[in-house]
C-alpha cells in the first residue's frame, strides 16, 4: 500500500487531538470516581498544545511527528500522566526510527516499546488497574496482528480492540499504583481512566490510518 507518510501521521494525531478534547468532559468523570478529577483537562490542555505545534511546523518521519507529540505531552499535562504518555510517544518515535513507510510491524514494535517505556517510567504491573493494563492488551493483540501478516491499519485495530477490553477489565480490580490506590477497596468498580484514554487514542489512530 502507500503506508505512511509524515503527512498522514500528522492528520492521524490531529484526529487524536480531536477525540480526546472532544472527551474531555468524559475522562475527568472516570478521574473523579477515583482520582482527582483533572484526567481529561490535563489532556485536553497537552493534545491542544499538540494541534497547535503540529499546524507550525513540518515533519520529515513519522518518528520526528511523534518525538513532538511526546515533548509537547511531557511540558504541558503534567500530573502522573504527562511524563507517562510522553514516555510513549518518545519510545514510538525511538523505534520508528528512520522508517518512512508505516508497515504493520513497525507499528507492533513501535507499540511494544511505547509499553515498555511506561512500565520503566511508572513501574505498574498489569493488574494494577493502570494505563499498563491497557497498553498489554494493546501490544499483545498488536503483535499477533503483525504475525498474521496484518497492514498498519489492522494492527492498530487489533490494538484499540484489545486496549478496549483491558480498560473495560480494570473495573472489578483494586488500584495499586497512582493516586486511585490511595482508596484501596474503593477503586474496585470503576475503569482506570488513563487505561480508557489508552483505548480511545488507539481507537482514534486505527481510524485515520491509511492502509
Ligand atoms: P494525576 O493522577 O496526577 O491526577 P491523571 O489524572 O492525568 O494524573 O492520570 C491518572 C492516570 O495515570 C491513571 O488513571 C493511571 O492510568 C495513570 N497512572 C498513574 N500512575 C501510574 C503508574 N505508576 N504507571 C502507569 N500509569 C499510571
Ligand atoms: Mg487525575
Ligand atoms: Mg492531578
Amino acid at each position: 500500500g502507500r503506508g505512511c507518510t509524515a503527512e498522514s501521521v500528522v492528520d492521524a494525531l490531529r484526529g487524536a487531538a480531536d477525540a480526546v478534547i472532544a472527551d474531555k468532559a468524559r475522562l475527568t468523570a472516570l478521574d473523579r470516581e477515583i482520582g482527582d478529577g483533572d484526567h481529561g483537562e490535563n489532556l485536553a490542555r497537552g493534545f491542544t498544545a499538540v494541534l497547535a505545534k503540529l499546524d507550525s511546523q513540518s515533519f520529515a518521519t513519522p518518528a520526528a511527528v511523534l518525538k513532538l507529540v511526546a515533548t509537547t505531552l511531557i511540558s504541558t499535562v503534567g500530573g502522573a500522566s504527562g511524563p507517562l504518555f510522553g514516555t510513549a510517544f518518545l519510545r514510538a518515535s525511538t523505534a520508528l526510527g528512520d522508517h518512512t513507510e508505516l508497515t504493520g510491524a513497525a507499528v507492533a514494535a513501535a507499540l511494544a516499546a511505547a509499553r515498555d517505556g511506561v512500565v520503566a517510567r511508572g513501574k505498574a504491573e498489569p493488574g494494577d488497574k493502570t494505563m499498563v493494563d491497557a497498553l498489554f492488551a494493546a501490544v499483545g493483540a498488536a503483535q499477533h496482528a503483525d504475525r498474521e501478516g496484518g497492514t498498519a491499519r489492522q494492527v492498530l485495530t487489533a490494538a484499540a480492540d484489545a486496549a478496549e477490553k483491558g480498560a473495560e477489565a480494570t473495573v472489578p480490580l483494586r488500584a495499586r499504583k497512582g493516586r486511585a490506590s490511595y482508596l484501596g477497596e474503593r477503586s474496585i468498580g470503576h475503569p482506570d481512566p488513563g487505561a480508557v484514554s489508552i483505548a480511545l487514542l488507539l481507537r482514534t489512530l486505527a481510524a485515520t490510518a491509511d492502509t
